[in-house]
């Protein structure tokens, strides 16, 4: 397995593809075997910014940056659906230099077809099959393809013939997501990629680009020491007071006016926190909201033991208030 540090190694052109892993495929290529290129799910879009004065291109509907799809030109967002036109100036100080962040799986497809336009590239993801519609029809392509360039979605269900490399484009792209378990999805994710290649007996090669090569779970998909990830990652939970240390669960409320969602939740905290007498839990609440479908979202976050009995305190706002949901977690 090797590791590249993308800052060191970065094509000239295509920032997200270093030197090391173009010879590589070039090599794969000239021995006839498989190319498997895989980005990390959620980040597996581009988004577009603006380089005078930072705006990202958000959905007016949630918090959550447009995607740039290419066949045809649009900004997607992957919650709401809402799309627009690629503006060719920004909305908020009508500058004209917009630039593409993140790598994304039809961007890739493109620069990969053009540094390689003899090999057969097929891109692998959701997008692609629902175009598809014929499922069978993309497997069919999928065993000829020369590069097979995925989300997630190729880490299950396959079984490539030969296969002569497997590159990682940017393992970090999943670990920006503030969830406290994101690391070890991420390593579940890589493992499960690599488990089914990345055998003694097999030749397979492994390569994962990263900005981040000193952050510690590298090390840990590196030397494929799922022992030590797990060490490391309960001694993070402990210490920071997660599951299996104690129960965890989320009450919710979502509403389409942000003040008054914002009041009603600061309401239930206090209810909450008033109700724990022994101050036996950690409650948190979150002080800006998640907008999905234009509806705000504010979240309150519950860790101790027995939490489904703690709760019944609040069953009564449950059962009145159709926006205020609890969801528990592992
Ligand atoms: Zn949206
Ligand atoms: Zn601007």
């Amino acid at each position: 397995m090797l590791l590249v540090n993308l800052s060191q190694n970065a094509h000239p052109e295509y920032r997200y593809l270093s030197r090391t892993l173009i010879e590589h495929i070039d090599t794969c290529l000239k021995q006839w075997q498989k190319t498997i290129l895989y980005i990390n799910k959620r980040g597996s879009h581009s988004s577009l910014v603006c380089t005078d004065c930072n705006h990202l291109f958000g959905c007016p509907a949630c918090d959550h940056a447009l995607s740039i799809h290419t066949h045809p030109p649009k900004l997607l967002c992957h919650i709401c659906g809402h799309h627009e036109n690629i503006p060719l100036t920004c909305s908020a100080c009508h500058g004209t230099n917009l630039l593409q962040v993140g790598v994304g799986t039809q961007q890739l497809e493109q620069q990969i077809s053009f540094l390689f336009p003899q090999a057969q590239v097929f891109r692998f993801d959701f997008d692609q099959m629902k175009q598809k519609k014929q499922k069978s029809e993309a497997i069919a392509h999928l065993h000829s393809a020369d590069i097979i360039i995925g989300t997630k979605m190729i880490t299950t269900g396959f079984d490539f013939k030969k296969v002569g490399l497997i590159g990682v484009i940017l393992l970090e792209q999943e670990l920006q997501i503030p969830v406290y378990n994101t690391e070890e999805k991420v390593y579940q994710n890589i493992k499960q990629l690599l488990g089914r290649w990345d055998r003694p007996d097999t030749e397979t090669e492994v390569i994962i680009q990263t900005y981040i090569p000193e952050n510690p779970i590298i090390d840990h998909i590196c030397n494929a020491n799922y022992k030590s990830f797990f060490q490391y990652t309960l001694k993070e939970r402990k210490e920071f007071y997660y599951p299996p240390f104690c129960e965890i669960a989320w009450v919710e409320y979502r509403h389409l006016n942000e003040e008054r969602a914002r009041d009603f939740i600061a309401r239930i905290y206090e209810k909450l926190q008033h109700e724990d007498t022994e101050k036996a839990y950690r409650i948190d609440r979150s002080l800006s909201p998640i907008k999905r479908y234009h509806q705000y979202h504010f979240h309150i976050m519950i860790r101790g033991e027995n939490i489904r009995q703690f709760l019944g305190s609040i069953k009564d706002e449950i059962l009145r208030n159709k926006g205020l949901i609890v969801k528990f977690g592992e």
